[in-house]
């Protein structure tokens, strides 16, 4: 089994911007502004004019070669990729089973959601569902009546982290590839402990976190150029 670990640089080069690097700023918002929850309580027209603006961005960018190259390894292996995206890029590009672990730019949810582990459980509305245009300010939950809110994660928010699907591939993967991520996001960049044995590890990424790049076979360097000529290598070697 092949696990390819994905961060914001993936879909730099499809036009979407990372924030590391750029001031802590996200499109030149500050990420405390928009994507916390404090940030949600002190301004939601601005924390949802940001999300709607990252719809239409994110609806009309395409998929680039490093997410065809997904795609086409998916073809012939068993993969699992786990993103910290909440694009939808890897879904465009063909690749079936994603797992979002910081949500989805096409999908809304109750400001009530709190998300897993579930705290408070008799307070929490579980209304969630896929939209084709940006959650507007005064949209209501037609479950609860309460407010909705974009359905991706903010910093300090708990992270869909499938814990018990984790467990039960740890054991059957033998590639592990981690592509355009900072590994500075938690909990997100625990994801690199839990697979440090597998026997195979590749890192592509232009600035390489060099913390956390023991034991991996290192590519220095754009997702679109590596990419997809670590795919072909791969196929030519278990095909
Ligand atoms: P990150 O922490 O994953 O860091 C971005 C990494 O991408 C950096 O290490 C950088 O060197 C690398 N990179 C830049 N260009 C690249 C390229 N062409 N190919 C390969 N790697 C490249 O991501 P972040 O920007 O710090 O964002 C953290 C969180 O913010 C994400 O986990 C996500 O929740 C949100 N975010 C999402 C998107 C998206 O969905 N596309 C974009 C920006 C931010």
């Amino acid at each position: 089994m092949i696990v390819v670990f994905s961060g914001a640089g993936l879909s730099a080069e499809s036009g979407i911007p990372t924030f590391r690097g750029a001031g802590g700023l996200w499109e030149g918002y500050k990420i405390e502004e928009v994507a916390t929850p404090l940030g949600w309580m002190q301004n939601q027209k601005l924390v949802l004019d940001f999300y709607a603006q990252r719809f239409v961005q994110m609806q009309e960018c395409q998929p680039n070669a490093a997410h065809f190259a997904i795609a086409e390894l998916a073809n012939h292996f068993d993969v699992v990729c786990i993103t910290q995206n909440i694009d939808t890029l890897l879904e465009k590009a063909g690749v079936k089973d994603v797992w979002h672990i910081h949500g989805r730019i096409d999908y809304q949810k109750c400001e009530w959601h709190f998300g897993i582990p579930p705290m408070y459980a008799e307070w929490q509305c579980d209304y969630q569902a896929q939209i084709n245009k940006p959650v507007q300010w005064g949209d209501l939950c037609p479950k609860c009546g309460k407010k909705l809110r974009p359905d991706v994660v903010w910093f300090g928010e708990a992270v869909d982290m499938q814990v018990d699907n984790l467990y039960k591939i740890q054991s059957q993967v033998n590639i592990f590839i981690v592509v355009g991520t900072s590994a500075q996001v938690y909990p997100a960049a625990n994801l690199l402990k839990f697979f440090q044995d597998v026997p195979e590890k590749y890192f592509i990424d232009p600035h390489p976190n060099t913390e956390v790049l023991a034991g991996f076979t290192v590519m220095t360097g754009t997702a679109t150029k590596h990419l997809p000529a670590l795919v072909e290598a791969i196929k030519l070697k278990l095909i």
